[in-house]
This record gives C-alpha cells, structure tokens and sequence, in this order.
C-alpha cells in the first residue's frame, strides 16, 4: 500500500511539475514577442502630497497589452521575466518612456521600481547619464527597491545605491513592514521614504494594531530624516487618519488608478488647472 501511494504520489506530482515548466516556457516567448512587438506599456499612478492635496509624484506601474488576454499585470509574468533574463531589457523601456513622460512635466517625479535581480544585473545604472543627456534632474528620478535588497552587502548594491543617492536619484523601500524589518540598513544607506505596505493602511480605520504600526512607521521616520508614502489608500476615513498620522504622502485608488502616460498628464493638467483657480481645499 505504502508503495502504490508512493508510485501514486510520484506521478501525480511529476505532470503537474511539467505542465508549470511548459507555462513558463510559453509566457517567456510570449514575453519575447511583447518586448520586440511594443506590447509593454508604463502606467503612472499619482502620489498626493497629503498637506495640499496635489499630485506631485507619480509611481510607474508595468502592464503588458496581451493582443488576446487583454492588460496584463505584473503579477502574472515579472516573475517569469527575471528569470528567463528579460527583466533588465524591460526595465529599460520602462525607464524610456518615463523620460517621455519627466520632459512632459516639468518639476514632476517618477519612481521606478527595481526588482532585486534587476538591480544585481546592473542594467540601470546608464540611467544617471541618460537624465542628464536629455538635460533633467536627477530628482526627477526615484527608485523603489524592497528590503532584502539592503540586506545584500556586495560592492555592486551598495556602489549603485551610493551612486543614485549622490547623484540626486532618491530613494524608496517598498513594501515597508512586509520584509525582513531589520531596519540596521537605514542607518547604512541615505533611504529618502518609506512606503508603507497596502496590508496595513487595509486596515488603518479598523484595526487598532494597523494603526499603531502605521503611527508607529511615520514617527520613526520623521526622526530619521525620511519622509512616508501610504500605499493602496482607499477611502476618505484612511486619507483622514494617515493626514492626522503626519503621513506626508498618499497613492491609491481613492486618488487615482494607475493610467496611460496620455491620461496621466491630463490628469496632471487638469488638477493643475483646479489649484489655479483657488481649489484648494
Ligand atoms: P508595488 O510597487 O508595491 O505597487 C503597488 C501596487 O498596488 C500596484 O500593483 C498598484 O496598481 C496597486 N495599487 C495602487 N493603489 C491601490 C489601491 O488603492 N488598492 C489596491 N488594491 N491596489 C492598489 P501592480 O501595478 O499590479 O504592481 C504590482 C507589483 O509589481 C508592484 O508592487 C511592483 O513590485 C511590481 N512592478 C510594477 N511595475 C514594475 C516594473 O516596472 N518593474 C519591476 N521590477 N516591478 C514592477
Ligand atoms: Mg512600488
Ligand atoms: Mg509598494
Ligand atoms: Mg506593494
């Protein structure tokens, strides 16, 4: 009986171990397709500086235009692009059309995510010098990396962190409070924000332990020369507590979905033109 459960237990695990190796095989030449076809496209959602209420940052979010599939996220196949080797080259285009969008507006941000790979590979580091071939500032230009990454001591992490800090790149840890928490790397390196993960600000006007982490973070923050951004905020009790929390900065959907670069500067317009004329309450 042992043996039959054990031949049964074996060949039940062996197809399904081959049908996930034959999926990832087919998402990367699909992913091969999109990047030579342009089906990659950046999205921007707005960050609100939660004191005046403006849109005065805004994070680049990947989506994939599947022909058939419809907008893809990047859930469904990051994964798979880092490991196939691909996540540099569409790193990149990301990076290329964010300067697109910087030269649209003047005296905006845009923060770019960098996962851990991605970051190790070095592909981004060219960056600094094509901000300033086109004439930007480098404050232009934030990066959004997660906490394992500063736990990484090789020469190449830190130089390239270095690098971006003094050239006037800030920097993000996203995911704040999902990771290894060990929190002695913020004394290393110069970290600019923290953004404070969906998971909790979920919670903030219900859960009183959410609430005290989301205090908890910003305090803690502002004592080290950071500033904070709440990620996923949804409704106007979270946008109230975060203001009275001294949270400095707000993206979600309560503000506005990420959106096409097109969108986004008629968003950035419009609001814009609202301030002008004495919105601003
Ligand atoms: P993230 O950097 O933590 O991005 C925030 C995610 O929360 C985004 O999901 C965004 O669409 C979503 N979000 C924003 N506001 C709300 C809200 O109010 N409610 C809810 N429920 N969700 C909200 P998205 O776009 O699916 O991206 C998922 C993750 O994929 C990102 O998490 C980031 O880690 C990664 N990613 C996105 N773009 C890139 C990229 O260009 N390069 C790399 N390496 N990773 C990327
Ligand atoms: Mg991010
Ligand atoms: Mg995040
Ligand atoms: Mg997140």
């Amino acid at each position: 009986a042992a043996k039959a459960a054990g031949r049964n237990g074996f060949s039940f695990f062996t197809p399904s171990l081959q049908v996930e190796a034959q999926r990832r095989q087919q998402v990367g030449n699909s992913l091969r397709h999109a990047l030579r076809d342009n089906h990659f496209e950046a999205y921007y959602q707005p960050i609100i500086a939660l004191d005046s209420g403006r849109a005065v940052k805004a994070e680049a979010l990947l989506r994939w235009r599947h022909p058939e599939q419809g907008v893809l996220l990047p859930g469904d196949f990051i994964a798979v692009a880092e490991e196939i080797g691909m996540i540099g080259d569409i790193g990149n285009l990301v990076f290329q059309q964010t300067l697109e969008l910087l030269e649209a507006w003047p005296g905006g941000q845009v923060s770019i995510n960098i996962s851990p790979r991605q970051f190790i590979s070095g592909d981004c580091r060219h960056w600094l010098q094509e901000i300033a071939a086109r004439q930007l500032p480098a404050g232009c230009l934030a990066v959004e990396i997660t906490e394992g990454l500063l736990l990484d001591e090789r020469p190449l992490v830190v130089n390239t962190l270095l690098g971006f800090h003094q050239a006037g790149v800030e920097v993000s840890i996203d995911d704040f409070g999902t990771g290894y928490s060990a929190m002695s790397y913020l004394k290393k390196f110069n970290i600019d924000y923290l953004k404070i993960d969906r998971s909790f600000i979920a919670g903030l006007a219900r859960d009183n332990t959410d609430h005290a982490i989301a205090e908890a973070v910003i305090a803690m923050a502002h004592k080290l020369g950071m500033r904070v951004i709440a990620e996923g905020v949804e409704t106007e009790a979270q946008r109230q507590l975060l203001l009275e929390a001294g949270c400095d900065y707000a993206q979600g959907y309560l503000f506005a979905r990420p959106m096409p670069r097109q969108d986004f500067i008629d968003f950035i317009r419009s609001s814009q033109c609202r301030v002008a004329a004495g919105g601003n309450d």
